[in-house]
């Protein structure tokens, strides 16, 4: 698979119905087994990995939590103990700050050449790809996303990230700056110090590349939380990270949970900037604890609830499948899903049909078999809660589709979900579900969706299926969100950035906008003595 393919998880989608090679397992699996039939029923598949990692990586080591206690990570298929992890708490916080200080103030890597810190990240990509399979094998293990897309998409693009920060790390520098009077004036882009990184579990490795790529490119240091829900990939790959050559005390990574460990960090005094992903309500409490502790700079990439417009000229099939993909993908479990599907009047009712018998079509099984789609949902709480959306939805009078239902009797399966006859007030058409439960509404008219695309305090990404380049030039210009894909979805190359407007976020990530992130600008101003030469 080429690199272009990795950084486009539309392109498996795609290549899964009709487009060629990649997806072909997929779509013979497809036609053998609809989601009806239980694949939760069968013996979990033994994953081809251990979970060897499981404390703390403080100061360069793997050390137990101060308290001694731990936590057990379960495994989505069954709510199995897969490991029990050392449980970072306050202490553990501030013994990873302390080293991250040391390592900034004091150690190696700020003041290591900027392309000795590139060759630490391109070594790092390079052991990434050998582990590669292992690597997706925790993932899937620990998460339940389908082993196939971990293995051939997610884990590919964690090296496309890392290469491409490790490329950034040696061309970043400052301005001269034509300032007026006698002076000469200059920026010095300097690392901003230690970063606080907080990651959610639907990405672990994702995550972890888009926090822990630039702030380490930039020279910073690092004290990342993982997921509670999500520990072992990061530790796995941060192993990596040491045998790659980073200095110890760099990257420290605690596993714990929110208002303990992850409240600690937000509000440590002694870190620089805090960048999270996760909910908006946790958000909020991010940005709350760091304006209330030492103002530290703040990077929020939260929820989303974005629409996904079809147009009256798309063609019908791919979109469907586009459509089906934005909101199925991952679980349902993704930020920027295209959970509210406008499709204009006059495809309509061809779209439901179509969409109706892709659905039921997915194939949702033990997500280590080959073939397999979709996976069960993370934990018994977020099964539990899309659930409860769906008994919403009913209740509310929406048209259930298909889908509706648990699958099998044991781990987190649920059967992908399609509402019609929704009304724009109902929980399932306001709220972000964060399961496969599509939405798809009836819009008659241009500036009719746009009103009602925007309306929502949400503003991640919007997808727009049209042939008409005067309705997409409309749109992309109308639509308040931060990624518009247009005959496209999910587009997620390390270059493009990414983040939200209104309570989607603050700030960007990916690209070369994440570096400002981990970034000072210092200005310098020196007096220029012989105004001769000025
Ligand atoms: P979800 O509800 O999907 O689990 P959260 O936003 O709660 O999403 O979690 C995302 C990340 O934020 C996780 O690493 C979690 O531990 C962390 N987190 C949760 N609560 C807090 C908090 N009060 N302070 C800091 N981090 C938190």
């Amino acid at each position: 698979m080429t690199i272009r393919n990795m950084s486009s998880l539309l392109s498996m989608a795609l290549r899964s119905s009709k487009f060629g090679s990649l997806g072909r397992p997929f779509t013979n699996a497809i036609r053998s087994r609809a989601f009806g039939t239980a694949a939760a029923a069968e013996e979990p598949i033994v994953p081809p990995v251990q979970a060897n990692l499981t404390q703390l990586l403080i100061d360069g080591q793997f050390v137990d939590s101060a308290s001694g206690k731990t936590f057990p990570t379960l495994d989505p298929r069954t709510g199995q103990v897969i490991a029990h992890v050392s449980e970072g708490d306050a202490e553990d916080i501030n013994r990873a700050v302390a080293a991250a200080r040391k390592a900034f103030d004091k150690g190696p890597w700020p003041k290591m050449t900027a392309y000795e810190r590139s060759q630490v990240l391109y070594r790092f990509a390079d052991l990434i790809e050998k582990h590669n399979d292992e690597l997706a094998a925790l993932e899937t293990w620990d998460n339940g996303k389908p082993y196939e897309q971990a293995s051939q998409i997610e884990v590919p693009m964690l090296v496309r990230l890392m290469r491409y920060y490790a490329g950034w790390a040696d061309k970043i520098h400052g301005l001269t700056v034509p300032a007026d009077g006698s002076y000469h004036v200059q920026t010095l882009h300097e690392p901003i110090g230690v970063a606080g990184q907080i990651i959610p579990w639907n990405f672990p490795l994702l995550m972890y590349a888009w926090k822990v790529g630039p702030a380490l490119a930039c020279g910073n240091s690092i004290v990342l939380k993982t997921a509670e829900q999500t520990p072992l990939s990061a530790l796995y790959v941060s192993n990596l990270l040491l045998e790659a050559g980073l200095p110890p005390g760099v990257l420290n990574v605690i596993s714990g949970f929110g208002p303990t460990a992850g409240a600690a960090l937000a509000s440590h005094m002694d870190v620089d900037k805090i960048a999270f992903t996760g909910s908006t309500t946790t958000g909020q409490i991010v940005l709350e604890l760091a304006a209330k502790s030492n103002l530290k700079s703040v990077t929020l990439e939260l929820g989303g609830k974005s629409p996904f417009i079809i147009c009256e000229d798309a063609d019908i099939d791919e979109a469907v499948e586009l459509a089906h993909f934005a909101l199925f993908f991952n679980q349902g479990q993704c930020c920027c899903a295209g959970s509210r599907t406008f499709v204009h009047e006059r495809v309509y009712d061809e779209f439901v049909e179509k969409s109706k018998a892709r659905a039921a079509k997915r194939v949702v099984g033990d997500p280590f078999k080959k073939g397999v789609e979709q996976g069960p949902q993370i934990d018994v709480e977020q099964f539990e809660k899309v659930l409860r959306y769906i008994k919403s939805g009913i209740e509310h009078g929406a048209t259930l589709e298909v889908g509706g239902e648990r699958i099998g009797d044991k781990g987190y399966y649920i059967q992908p979900t399609i509402f019609t006859n929704v009304e724009e007030d109902m929980p399932i058409v306001t709220d972000e579900i964060f399961g496969p439960v599509q939405t798809i509404l009836k819009f008659k008219d241009l500036d009719e969706v746009i009103h009602r695309a925007n309306r929502t305090p949400y503003g991640l990404a919007a997808g727009v299926f049209t042939k008409n380049l005067d309705t997409a030039n409309t749109l992309m210009r109308a639509l308040r969100a931060g990624s518009i894909w247009i005959n496209c979805f999910d587009v997620f190359d390390a270059a493009i950035p990414f983040g939200g407007y209104k309570m989607s976020g603050l700030g960007r990530e990916k690209g070369v906008y994440s570096l400002s992130n981990y970034l000072q600008v210092k200005a310098v101003v020196t007096p220029l003595k012989n105004p001769a030469w000025l």
